[in-house]
Order: C-alpha cells, then structure tokens, then sequence
C-alpha cells in the first residue's frame, strides 16, 4: 500500500511536471511563432516607412532594399530575399514595372498577396511614369489603399488601419505645405532632370520640364540621341534652364557630361535618388529635397 501510494505521488508528480512543462513550451512557441501576426515585405524603405505606419503593431514590416547605394531598377533579388518574400502575407510594392521583381516572388507562394501601388490602388496603366511616390498625394492614397487590405484581412482591427493611414497623411502636411511654398517661386520655370524620377514633384511645383526625351532614354537604359542632346545643351548655354535635376544613383556619361556643362554655365543642380538616404524618415527626404529646389531658385 505504501508502495503504491509512493509510485502514485511518483506518477503524480512526473505527470504535472510533463503538463507543466508542456504549458510553459506552448507559451514558448507561441511567442516565437510569428505567423498569427500579419507580416508585410515592401520593395523599397520609402513603401516600408509607409507600411510601417499605416500597420503599427499589428504587423511585422520589412524592406527589400534599404541602402541608397542601390538602384531599384537595377536590383536582383537573392535567394534570402525571395524567402523574405514568399514568408510574408503581403508583398508591397510600387508597381508599373519599377518592382516587378517583387510581384514574381510573391507569385511562387500561395500564401503571399501583392499589392502594387500603380497598379492595384492607383489603378495607372503600364508605361505610367512609375517612381509614383515622388506626388505626396499617391502615398496618402497608398496608405489608405495598404489600410483597407489590411483591414480585410484582419476586420478587428479595421478602424485601426483606417486611423493609421489618417494619421499617416497628417504626418504629409508638411511637405504638401511646403509644396505650395515652392511653386510660388518654381511655377513656369524650367526644369531638367537626368532621369524622370522626380516629375511628379516638379508637376506638382508647375514647373515646366525640359529634355524628357533625354530623361526617358537614361531610364531605358539607352544613349540619348544627338539632336536631343544639343537641343538640352543649347538650353544649359543659353540659361534658359533655370534648375537641373540629377539622380545621384546614375552613373552613366551623357549626365554626367550634362550636369558638368550645366556647372559650368551656373545651372543649379539639386542632387536627388529614387530610395531614401538612408536612415532618413519619407518627410524628412522630401523636405530636404524642396529645400534644396527652393534654396537653388533664388
Ligand atoms: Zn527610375
């Protein structure tokens, strides 16, 4: 009997050891696993600080490409990334072609959504100048658009998305304000730039763009033609230019040879790049981008 009773309390006592044990190692689990929490990849930190934003702790929010020192158009995903990718729910990019790297991963998991900003919110046809988050307008319309799909998914929290992408164009108030300071010392004037990245911004600014032949054949990756070349020349020498554009993250000749003749005639020059500097909130980077045009305009 006593024997018994001994065993019994053995039992016992291994019993609520192994039920505690078990206990504490689902708790474990259940803080490492990450998949009940909403996980969102975007292609660039500019559609990253968005995300981030408008999904605030109901979503794990990472970005393919961080550094400025690479070019998004150029860019080819490693096999990390493409595991990044097809691990999160959604894959959030910006579309038109910019990005399609993205979309392609994104489409081998069943598990991943995408969603494009050109293409799925903004609803803008292919050839659309893509580098869209250069007009503040389609990123408060990115964040509403990010808002609502998350809302989908998690109709919990719906109102909460909704506030964040609300918050998120209070957080634009600034660089719209800013906008409209510039444009009164910007409208009319003109404006090259060695690629078309910033266009939206300069449109915004009514100012009247220059050399677009040039812009698009650099973006194509292809050689500028002569007459367009001398056309833009011709412009920068007769100081019909008022402002020139250059995307830092083009190394190629004819810019180059461009933005030193536009030097040499005292042409402003406002360096810009498609991703942000790094480190450097969306705001912030615009700010100091209008900043720079306002400071070069007067
Ligand atoms: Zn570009």
């Amino acid at each position: 009997m006593k024997r018994t009773a001994l065993v019994v309390s053995l039992l016992t006592v291994t019993l609520v050891a192994v039920v505690g044990f078990a206990i504490v190692k689902s708790q474990q689990d259940h803080k490492e696993k990450k998949s009940d929490q909403l996980s969102i990849v975007a292609s660039t930190n500019v559609y990253g600080d968005l995300a981030k934003t408008v999904a605030g702790n109901k979503a794990e929010v990472s970005s393919v490409i961080n550094k400025q020192s690479v070019s998004p158009e150029d860019y080819e995903p490693t096999n990390a990334v493409a595991k990044q990718v097809s691990n999160a729910d959604i894959a959030f990019g910006n579309g038109l072609g910019y990005d399609s790297w993205l979309k392609k991963l994104a489409k081998t998991s069943k598990s991943t959504d995408t969603l494009l900003v050109g293409d799925d919110i903004l609803h803008q046809k292919d050839g659309a100048n893509p580098h869209l988050w250069n007009n503040p307008d389609y990123m408060i319309q990115a964040a509403q658009g990010l808002a609502k799909e998350l809302g989908k998914r998690d109709p919990d929290n719906k109102a909460y998305y909704e506030a964040n992408a609300k918050r998120y164009a209070d957080k634009l108030a600034p660089v719209q304000e800013k906008i409209a300071a510039v444009k009164a010392q910007a409208a009319g004037k003109a404006v090259f730039q060695t690629e078309p990245v910033l266009a939206y911004l300069l449109e915004k600014l009514d100012m009247q763009i220059v050399g677009d032949d040039f812009a698009e054949a650099i973006e194509e990756g292809n050689d500028p033609s002569p007459a367009v070349l001398s056309d833009i020349e011709g412009k920068i020498k007769g100081h019909e230019l008022k402002l020139f554009v250059q995307n830092v993250q083009t190394t190629g000749g004819p810019a180059k040879k461009l933005a030193k003749l536009a030097q040499e005639n005292q042409i402003p020059i406002v360096k810009i790049s498609e991703t942000a500097p790094d480190h450097t909130s969306y705001v912030d980077w615009k700010l100091s981008e209008l900043n720079a045009i306002q400071k070069a305009l007067q």
